[in-house]
């Protein structure tokens, strides 16, 4: 079967539900406008909140997508919304300093900065009230005022939050804003088919457009697909690729589109996050309440590391910290006695970090954490040693010691106690949900795969509108930068669609 479309969105996440928005105007004179999305739209009953169950249904690999030499997990999510289903929703515009550092001719922070408050504005983006802060969030704010360590609120995208903590396995009171619950609905209001379980194997160019291999499946969970399972051909003059920093670049990759493009998947940075935990005495309030309300930039520029608040579930928590037997279950088993902590260390762009595919088109991220990294985690543990214990705790877990759980009694030793010889890969659990480059954008195809606004060099007909998009990492959370980039990249696809309209009148 052959379909034709004007315009089709690959990836329904933070960058292709964003584009499919800004491309729906189109449908109102006419012309057809398609989301192709692998994952499944879940039905509200679907969010059940629990860990395993929800892991499977909404993530790659259910969360445990490997590096190649296995040091680091990825998660990202395979869903009508992406990775916005799981997402925590912290929204923060990307600073001034970032963008002059990415150093991208014709794009501007100014431009980046009103796009991205625009779509704050659309998501609901505020501060919450005192009253719904918790215990493991005041803590650690306070504890970073006695340290005299820089720290602030995080904005949040949230209508009607319960605090039942459940953000990252998809909320199960539909309060956070993603474009699952804005961008898209309102995209299918004005006429855009959203086609969920449809899988895009290769894109081909075709005359002045491409022409797309999908599979539809049955993934017996969530709203059926619009088409019937099996495969099809897929026509369109304008394609926007969305599928995410990992699956981007290998969509592209296996097309064959590697050859004219050397950057092509390369640059992949992926803010590399440890998880880290601390036992109180007594209880504290930790998974009540919206989980991630403050970060600490202190450490930022001297050692490029960020801490943010955090609560996992009981098995992302067991698996994240090193350790076993009696002392391991000893802490995991008092989920009501911990408080948490995520770093995310600010990696370099490296040229041989990159996304590759494997011998069935699959991705492959070759990714290593380098010595920078390695050291700047070391340091990250050591603070946040010194904040838990400032915040009361008694035991805090630190990976990078040599029995992974140092006392009160020993906090004047920490620097000698956390130390670079115990970091090694394997030995601490390394995992990362801000994934990004891989089609960057540059000046020309030599080092870059897009220009500005997204258009791939060479292919007039397409265009990238996703976190590959980002030429170094974003040093603060992505999402709200993804959004702004999907919208330059979507507007110029639709200038592009009216250009070609004028010129065959
Ligand atoms: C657990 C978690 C928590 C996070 N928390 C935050 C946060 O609080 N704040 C923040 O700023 N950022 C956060 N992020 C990061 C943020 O969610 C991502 O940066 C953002 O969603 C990336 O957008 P994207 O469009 O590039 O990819 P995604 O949102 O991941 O969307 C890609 C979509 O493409 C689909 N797709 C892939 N391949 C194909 C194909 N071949 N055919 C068809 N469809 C395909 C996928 O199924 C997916 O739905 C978090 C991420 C995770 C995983
Ligand atoms: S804390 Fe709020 S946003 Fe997160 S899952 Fe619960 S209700 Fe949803």
């Amino acid at each position: 079967m052959t379909e034709r479309f004007d315009a089709v969105v690959i990836g329904s996440g933070a960058g292709g539900g964003t584009a499919a928005k800004v491309l729906s105007p189109l449908c109102k004179d006419g012309r057809r406008v398609a989301v192709l999305e692998w994952g499944p739209k879940l039905r509200e009953e679907e969010f059940t909140g629990r860990e395993l169950e929800m892991a499977g249904r909404l993530y790659f690999d259910s969360g445990g997508f490997l590096t190649k030499d296995k040091s680091m997990t990825l998660a990202f999510a395979k869903a009508y919304g992406g990775s916005t289903v799981v997402y925590t929703g912290t929204s923060l515009v990307i600073p001034k300093e970032t963008v002059t550092r990415w150093a991208v001719p014709g794009l501007e922070w100014e431009d980046l900065r009103r796009r991205s408050e625009k779509y704050a504005g659309e998501n609901n983006v505020h501060l919450l009230g005192p009253e719904a802060i918790n215990d493991n969030n005041r803590l650690f704010f306070d504890a970073c005022r006695t340290l005299g360590w820089r720290a602030a609120q995080f904005p949040l995208n949230l209508k009607g939050c319960k605090g039942s903590g459940m953000c990252n396995m998809g909320c199960p009171n539909a309060a956070k804003q993603g474009t699952h619950r804005v961008q898209l609905p309102e995209a299918e209001r004005n006429g855009v088919l959203v086609v969920t379980n449809c899988k895009v194997e290769r894109i081909r160019p075709r005359g002045r457009g491409a022409e797309l291999g999908v599979v539809v499946s049955s993934s017996g969970i969530g709203h059926p697909s619009l088409w019937p399972p099996g495969r099809r051909t897929i026509e369109a003059d304008t394609v926007i690729l969305s599928a995410g920093a990992v699956q981007s670049p290998a969509l592209l990759l296996r097309s064959g589109f590697g050859a004219g493009l050397p950057a092509l998947g390369r640059y992949f940075t992926a803010h590399p996050a440890l998880i880290l935990a601390a036992q109180h005495e007594n209880p504290i309030t930790n998974y009540h309440g919206h989980p991630k309300s403050y970060y600490c930039d202190h450490f930022a520029e001297t050692d490029g590391f960020l801490l943010e608040t955090c609560m996992y579930f009981p098995f992302t928590t067991a698996k994240s910290l090193s350790g076993f037997g009696a002392a391991h279950e000893a802490f995991v088993s008092r989920m009501d006695l911990l408080q948490m902590i995520l770093v995310l260390a600010l990696d370099e762009a490296e040229r041989d970090n990159r996304v590759t595919i494997g011998p069935n088109g699959e991705p492959v991220v070759d990714y290593r954490l380098s010595p920078k990294t390695m050291r700047a985690f070391v340091s990250a543990m050591r603070a946040s040693a010194r904040l838990f214990f400032a915040a009361g705790a008694r035991r805090v877990h630190a990976p990078a010691s040599a029995r992974f759980i140092i006392d009160k009694s020993a906090e004047m030793d920490l620097d000698t106690l956390i130390n670079e010889g115990y970091m090694q890969t394997g030995r601490v659990a390394v995992s990362s949900a801000h994934l990004m480059g891989g089609c960057r954008m540059g000046e020309s195809a030599a080092d870059s795969v897009t220009d500005a606004r997204g258009r791939v060099h060479g292919l007039p007909w397409l265009y990238v509108a996703d976190a590959s998009l980002f030429p170094r990492c974003s040093e603060v959370n992505p999402y709200l930068t993804v959004m702004a980039l999907a919208d330059r990249a979507a507007e110029a696809a639709r200038e592009r669609i009216a250009s070609r309209e004028r010129a065959a009148a």
